[in-house]
């Protein structure tokens, strides 16, 4: 089996001004700077990101942004371009999260445009996929995270996999505190595996896999313990260093 090394990210979305995020970034150095087997990032809002940024030099705290446009530049009033982000200091940005695709009109195929940029402009892509409630009750999980996965995957190349990590976030259990059970979790996990694998065989056994989902401390070691979860995107725990320090400690590799 692919040896893969954890990665827990907390999706900080639109909270924290430039102030509480520093403080809170430099909260996480002291509570993880000495964990080396998970990697471990932090996604601010766009305004933040030059400060946290400034924090984050020379640790193991990865910066990323909770999305990015597709262009490199224009006429597009309000977006952000990946050499930006590269500019400020981001190792990776956010594609596809369920909030842009439900409420600003992110498809599959803008996803994959960004996915796209993102790698093109040097970063890495954390790419969110994940059925709606009404979709699983309709028995359509698979179908609908195949679907989004195909979009994705149809502008990758083997080349780009280690820059890519694919993040499950079924959006019924987004901010809900309603978490999928480890086995739904892994049920999915394994179906993208798969799919990842069918691509690009051996290279996409690689490819991490997080689970995303109301992760909290108490439920995160039981999803971390099945085979194919690689870690979690971590929206509302994340904004508490001690919450988000757990996730993370909770998802290292057994030794
Ligand atoms: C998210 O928004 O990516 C997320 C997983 O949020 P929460 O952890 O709050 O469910």
């Amino acid at each position: 089996m692919a040896h893969r090394t954890p990665i827990v990210v907390g999706n900080w979305k639109l909270h924290k001004n430039i102030a509480e995020a520093t403080a809170l970034v430099t909260e996480l150095k002291n509570q993880l700077g000495t964990v080396r087997d998970v990697e471990i990032g932090v996604a601010p809002v766009f305004t933040s990101l030059s400060a946290v940024a400034k924090r984050v030099e020379g640790s193991n705290l990865l910066l990323g942004a909770q999305d990015c446009f597709y262009e490199s530049g224009g006429a597009f009033t309000g977006e952000v371009s990946a050499a930006m982000l590269l500019d400020v200091g981001c190792q990776f940005a956010i594609v596809g999260h369920s909030e842009r695709r439900a409420m600003f009109g992110d498809t599959d195929a803008v996803v994959a445009k960004k996915t796209r940029a993102v790698l093109d402009g040097g970063l890495r892509a954390i790419v969110c996929v994940g059925e709606t409630e009404s979709e699983r009750d309709a028995g359509k999980t698979t179908e609908r995270v195949g679907t989004q996965l195909s979009a994705v995957l149809e502008i990758l190349s083997s080349d780009d996999l280690e820059r890519v990590v694919i993040a499950y976030e079924p959006v019924w259990a987004i901010g809900t505190g309603r978490t999928a059970t480890p086995a739904q979790a892994q049920e999915v996990h394994a179906f993208i595996r798969k799919q990842m694998a069918a691509r690009f065989s051996s290279a996409g056994e690689a490819v991490r896999i997080q689970y995303g989902g109301s992760v909290k401390p108490d439920n995160a070691q039981a999803l971390m313990s099945e085979a194919d979860i690689d870690g979690a995107l971590v929206g509302g725990a994340s904004l508490k260093a001690e919450d988000f320090a757990a996730i993370v400690k909770a998802s290292r590799p057994a030794r």
